[in-house]
């Protein structure tokens, strides 16, 4: 690994001694109604192991000791279930920061989840499922799982530069997407393309191609919203995105949106 940026999987664990205390995992809120997948709840993570530039999160990501509380697997499927319920919604998930921070959290939540109704969806960076394919193996026993995948920008040194890690890590969400798929654990991809042109968006899809010609059928192409914090810390940066989501009236649902 090359000297330049900050290693994710050092930053894993070093935001799990923040937000993990046992089985137990920071969150900010519960259970949440999203329109996304035609319909979902919600709950807000603190805790992840990238801090990209992009990121409408904020203190979730860039204050977890300050921001959120404590919460057990049990009181999260609880918050998560009594919202879905009410809203006719059987897809719930977590979002804001990274999904598999707090291995045994999240293995509890899911025991939860396999005897319910619903279906969850893991919102993941791909940083530590691709480090550890024997994670990615334990969750293979769960019917009722779907890792969504997101991959930051269409080069080891665009996702340096958007996200300030080591370029090297770039690969990981490909590598996560092919122990996913080994495993038969359901899954798809999604690319942050804000900031690339179509041929960048082409290397993406051939690097897909490679791991599972069927991945770039279920491909999310994702642009960001320039919130006032997203286009002040992009402007710091002197980044420029090519394109940006322009639907941004409905600020209370964008605000949710599904990062990771
Ligand atoms: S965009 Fe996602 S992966 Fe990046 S810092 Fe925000 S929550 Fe973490």
């Amino acid at each position: 690994m090359t000297s330049k940026g900050y290693d994710p999987i050092a930053l894993t664990a070093a935001t799990e001694k923040v937000v993990v205390d046992g089985t137990r995992r920071k969150y900010v809120q519960l259970g949440r109604p999203l329109r996304f997948y035609g319909g979902t709840t919600s709950a807000t993570e603190v805790g992840c192991n990238l801090r990209c530039k992009f990121c409408f999160s904020d203190k979730p990501v860039w204050k977890p000791k300050e921001t959120g509380k404590f919460y057990s697997p049990q009181e999260v499927f609880n918050g998560l279930a009594k919202s879905a319920r009410k809203h006719g919604h059987k897809i719930i998930s977590a979002s804001a920061s990274e999904g598999t921070i707090g291995r045994e959290h999240l293995m509890e939540l899911l025991d939860l989840v396999e005897e319910s109704e619903f279906v969850y969806v893991l919102e993941t960076n791909g940083m530590t499922l691709g480090n550890d394919p024997e994670y990615v193996q334990a969750l293979s026993k769960y019917s009722r799982l779907h890792a969504r995948v997101s991959i930051k920008g269409d080069s080891p040194e665009m996702f340096h530069e958007l996200t300030g890690a080591h370029p090297d890590s770039y690969e990981l969400p490909y590598k996560a997407l092919r122990y996913l798929i080994d495993s038969s654990v359901s899954t798809n991809a999604c690319l942050m393309a804000s900031f690339s042109d179509g041929e960048g968006i082409k290397r993406v899809q051939r690097k897909l191609m490679e791991i599972h010609p069927g991945i770039l059928k279920s491909l999310e192409i994702e642009k960001i919203t320039l919130f006032p914090k997203v286009a002040q810390r992009l402007r710091a940066y002197k980044l420029k995105p090519e394109s940006v989501r322009r639907d941004c009236n409905k600020t209370k649902q964008l605000n949710s949106y599904n990062c990771n």
